[in-house]
């Protein structure tokens, strides 16, 4: 049977985490750390333990907002932002989810936008996701001042090549 550590490494495919030697550059770069209960390097550290559920069950996977100003920081090129897409993934398959029930929901409907067009339609996403969390008026005035200032803009193109998002989607198995 595989350890976690081997798992998280095969899921990454690419540098393997215990390459990290603990400089916390990663961390000292983070703009999410501050509100993570383990920062992004204590988690490689936890999943070395196989310290599975804890990792697995953390908000901090869902606090990561995927900026990758780790990986840029990184003097060993590991993919942090990588890491903890596949630990939101596993949480997910593992029936786990997110500590913050909407975290998820936002998540689900960003997906499923991508899935639809192959990129974000912000007003299509915006929908969705009120849809799905039920908080269906909050920031409302403040989408009404960004698409009056042309921030949000109703129509985005689809990406053309829409076989590639559906093999990746394929491949990559449910949101
Ligand atoms: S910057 Fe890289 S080597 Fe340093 S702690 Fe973070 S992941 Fe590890
Ligand atoms: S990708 Fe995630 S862990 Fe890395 S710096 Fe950005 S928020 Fe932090």
């Amino acid at each position: 049977m595989k350890t976690f550590l081997e798992e998280v490494n095969e899921q990454i495919n690419g540098v393997p985490i215990q390459r990290c030697y603990h400089c916390r550059k990663c961390t000292a770069g983070c703009p999410m750390a501050v509100a993570m209960e383990h920062n992004p390097n204590r988690i490689i550290k936890m999943i070395q333990m196989g310290r599975r559920e804890e990792v697995l069950a953390s908000a901090t996977i869902w606090l990561c907002v995927s900026c990758e100003t780790c990986i840029t920081r990184c003097p060993n090129e590991v993919d942090i932002a990588r890491m903890m897409d596949v630990l939101r993934q596993m949480a997910i398959e593992k029936g786990i989810g997110a500590k913050e029930k909407n975290v998820l929901r936002f998540h689900e409907a960003f997906l499923a936008n991508i899935r639809m067009g192959g990129r974000i339609n912000e007003p299509a996403l915006m929908v969705h996701y009120k849809l799905k969390s039920g908080d269906l008026f909050s920031d409302m005035v403040m989408g009404i001042d960004m698409f009056r200032k042309g921030k949000l803009s109703l129509i985005s193109p689809r990406t053309k090549d829409m076989q590639s998002v559906r093999r990746i989607f394929e491949k990559t198995g449910p949101v």
